[in-house]
């Protein structure tokens, strides 16, 4: 007996009414993009799960992609079949048989109320031809097979495994960040969290040719080819950065430098996030680690905008940040040895806790305005899709 469908579970939603419907619309959509490789499966939404109906496709390899696909909290093989008691019994039997184990117990969930015997009576049925046809015994604390029987208007679905998955929200439900994205560890990890939060990211980069030299926008590329296994479509922005940087190497204190050239960053992140319609920026940052992530840094450079800032590893120790990498695949791509704009202008003693008042002055000494506008009407747009990943 195979099992004909996987039974998607979202978790117990704080959101209800609209949102849970708009929650499970969205869900459905990406599961739908997830397995668009795989050719038959058809996806049935209904009001508290999703089901994947296999129609003959490999489950494992399904279940795979589902496990990452953000909002599923977790996934059961199924096997759907008549409500029927007597046709229970056969169903449960023979599924139970192709189990390893010693010990069983059984749990019942009526949702269709209408069905005619409650769950206790489904229970006692059904543990009694499994007692009387097999030498299982039942141990209901500690069962090596749990068997679940769910009755709902459609049918019975009958399982006995329930495997985690990654959790967090649909891509997309949590709307559009503006996220700066450097060729590091830290940002393409805090671009994965943001997803997991159902948050969609489109990519700002500061790009310093000839310090910076291309093969910087093709490490970016190979990031975001990664990050499409969680978002299949994403846009990075690539902001020609030099002259900029050049002009505050020129006018600015070498110990300001840093904190002006991520003022810059702000700005035009800032800009750019309000022509694309992304209400808050992101990054990478994380607090404690260079000088320019101290808090008294962070206020001086946060003060060019009034858009939320979100920094997801913010509180994270680098070795966990790593993990993550290593997790989503990005880490071998972020140690590939290309300058970064801070590192090539890497000051011998940069400010920790850099004044708002003198990094003004600074700024007062040169028309930055001017050079964020040309900066912004110069943008380079790439798009990253999954299909040109694959190829
Ligand atoms: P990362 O590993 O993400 O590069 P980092 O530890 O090297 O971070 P910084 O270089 O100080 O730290 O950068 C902090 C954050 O600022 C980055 O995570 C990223 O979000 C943003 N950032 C830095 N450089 C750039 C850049 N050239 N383009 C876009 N964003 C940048
Ligand atoms: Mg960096």
């Amino acid at each position: 007996m195979t099992y004909d469908h996987i039974m998607v579970r979202f978790g117990e939603l704080s959101t209800k009414g609209k949102n849970k419907k708009d929650f499970i619309r969205v869900l459905a959509k990406n599961i739908k993009n997830a397995l668009s490789d795989f050719s038959n499966l058809t996806i049935e939404t209904r009001f508290d799960h999703i089901y994947v109906v296999l129609n003959g496709n490999n489950p494992d390899d399904v279940l795979d992609v589902l496990q990452d696909v953000s909002g599923i909290h977790s996934l059961s093989l199924v096997y759907k079949t008549e409500p029927d008691i007597e046709n229970l019994k056969k169903v449960c039997l023979e599924l139970i048989k192709q189990e390893e184990g010693q010990t069983f117990k059984i749990k019942a969930k009526r949702a269709d109320k209408s069905y005619p015997i409650i769950s206790e009576d489904i229970i006692r049925h059904v543990a009694g031809v499994i007692l009387s046809n097999t030498n299982l015994k039942v141990d209901v604390h500690n069962p090596d097979i749990l068997l679940s029987i769910e009755i709902r208007q459609e049918g019975a679905y009958v399982f006995c495994k329930t495997i985690p998955a990654c959790g967090g929200y649909p891509l997309g439900v949590g709307g559009k960040i503006m996220h700066m994205l450097s060729g590091g560890i830290d940002s393409p990890v805090a671009g994965y969290l943001l997803m997991r939060r159902g948050i969609k990211i489109e990519c700002i980069h500061f790009a310093s040719p000839p310090y910076t030299n291309v093969g910087v926008i093709e490490k970016l590329k190979d990031l975001l080819r990664k990050l499409n296994k969680y978002q299949p479509e994403i846009r990075l922005n690539i902001i020609p950065f030099t002259k900029l940087q050049e002009e505050i190497y020129h006018h600015c204190d070498e110990s300001y430098a840093i904190t002006i050239m991520r003022r810059m960053m702000f700005r035009l992140a800032d800009r750019l996030a309000r022509r694309r319609k992304c209400p808050a920026i992101s990054s990478g940052e994380s607090v404690g680690q260079v000088a320019s992530q101290t808090l008294e840094s962070m206020y001086t450079i946060n003060e060019v905008t009034s858009l939320p800032v979100l920094r997801p590893v913010v509180a994270m120790d680098k070795v966990d940040i790593i993990k993550l990498a290593r997790k989503i695949d990005t880490y071998d791509i972020s140690i590939r040895p290309f300058e970064d704009c801070c590192t090539i202008f890497d000051p011998k003693n940069p400010k920790t806790k850099p004044s708002l008042e003198k990094a003004k002055e600074f700024e007062q000494m040169f028309d930055f305005e001017s050079l964020i506008q040309e900066a912004l009407d110069n943008v380079e747009v790439i798009y990253i899709k999954k299909e040109d990943s694959l190829l």
